[in-house]
């Protein structure tokens, strides 16, 4: 059985179709995956022209049924991995289905600030991943929110293509690694706005704007407005792991612990693949390869029982 329908769970699904597992793909709340939320995809080698996302991944899906995937609609709702065979349950139901062994392919969920702005413009303009859209910002002026690494790391990334990059962070001062915090201050491209919290988004159809408040609730509080063509969320990731939390072991973040760079977990018979183990790279070509070796070791695990 195959948890999530994103890069990693589809290319599971082709591998273990192709090796006889007869594996059943369980969709998920989001048929396609985080992929889904960005508006093109273009460093997925193999598509040279680029590709809208939602083709990529019905591809990937038509992929894996023609070797006789099974689909099944849904969300899980309970599991028990700690029984032979494994157990499943859909939305609730009152059956389990079981399996001899199980993919957890369930991703990760970008956090965003929660703004009606930020929905409204979410792929025209609004963004959580610089590596996949920054390019489509080329010449253009960009904000970041966070303070951490990753947004450290996307707004010197973004710095590379834009012609502006503005940092939007709460606090005042930087969470970042050291290297990482020095490398934003010393970049001319880059002007944090430290104390800064977002109001809203603006603009027409697509983002071209946002107004921000400048120290809330202190006497010198203000608000402004930055003409911006690009927001990209960098405020962490959830992983969409909670579910499995009674049986397989995860860090601190909820990312489930695998054994070296191989995708098994501490339960035999269970493994992780994609976003839901990975709070490094998040990139769909890096959970497909990450798929693959989970079907690869599914049929190691089955062969041997
Ligand atoms: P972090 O949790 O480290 O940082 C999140 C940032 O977002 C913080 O600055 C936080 O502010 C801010 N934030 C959170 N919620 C809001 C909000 N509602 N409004 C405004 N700002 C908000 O997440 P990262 O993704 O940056 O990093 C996760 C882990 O991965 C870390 O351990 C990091 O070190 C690691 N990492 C390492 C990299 C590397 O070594 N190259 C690269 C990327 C990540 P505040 O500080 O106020 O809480």
């Amino acid at each position: 059985m195959i948890i999530g329908s994103g890069p990693a769970g589809y290319t599971a699904a082709i591998y273990a179709a192709r090796a006889n597992m007869h594996p059943v793909l369980i969709d998920g709340p989001q048929q396609g995956g985080q992929l889904t939320t960005t508006t093109e995809v273009e460093n997925f080698p193999g598509y040279p022209d680029g590709v809208d996302p939602f083709t990529m991944m019905d591809d990937m899906r038509r992929q894996a049924e023609r070797f006789g995937t099974q689909f099944v609609s849904g969300i899980v709702t309970k599991v028990d991995l700690g029984c032979a065979p494994k157990r499943v349950w859909i939305d609730d139901s009152a059956d389990p289905i079981e399996a001899d062994t199980v993919i957890i392919a369930t991703g990760a969920s970008a956090k965003y600030l929660g703004l009606e702005s930020e929905r409204t413009y979410r792929g025209r303009g609004v963004s959580a991943c610089a590596t996949c859209d920054g390019f489509f910002y080329r010449k253009k002026t960009v904000a970041v929110v966070g303070g951490g690494d990753t947004a450290c790391e996307e707004a010197n990334y973004l710095a590379g293509l834009c012609e502006k990059v503005y940092m939007i962070v709460r606090k005042p001062y930087l969470r970042a690694s050291q290297i990482m915090q020095e490398r934003v201050l010393n970049n001319p491209k880059i002007e944090v706005l430290f104390e800064h919290n977002t109001l809203q988004l603006t603009g027409e159809g697509k983002v071209q704007g946002a107004d921000l408040v400048f120290r809330k609730g202190e006497p010198d509080e203000a608000v402004r407005h930055i003409a911006i063509d690009g927001f990209f969320l960098a405020i962490g990731h959830h992983p969409n792991t909670d579910l499995f939390k009674d049986f397989v072991a995860r860090d601190a973040e909820g990312y489930i612990l695998t054994e070296g760079d191989s995708p098994r977990t501490n339960v035999p018979g269970v493994f992780a693949a994609g976003d839901c183990a990975d709070p490094h790279y998040r990139q769909a070509i890096v959970a497909a390869a990450s798929g693959c070796k989970a079907a690869i070791e599914a049929d190691k695990y089955l062969k041997s029982l």
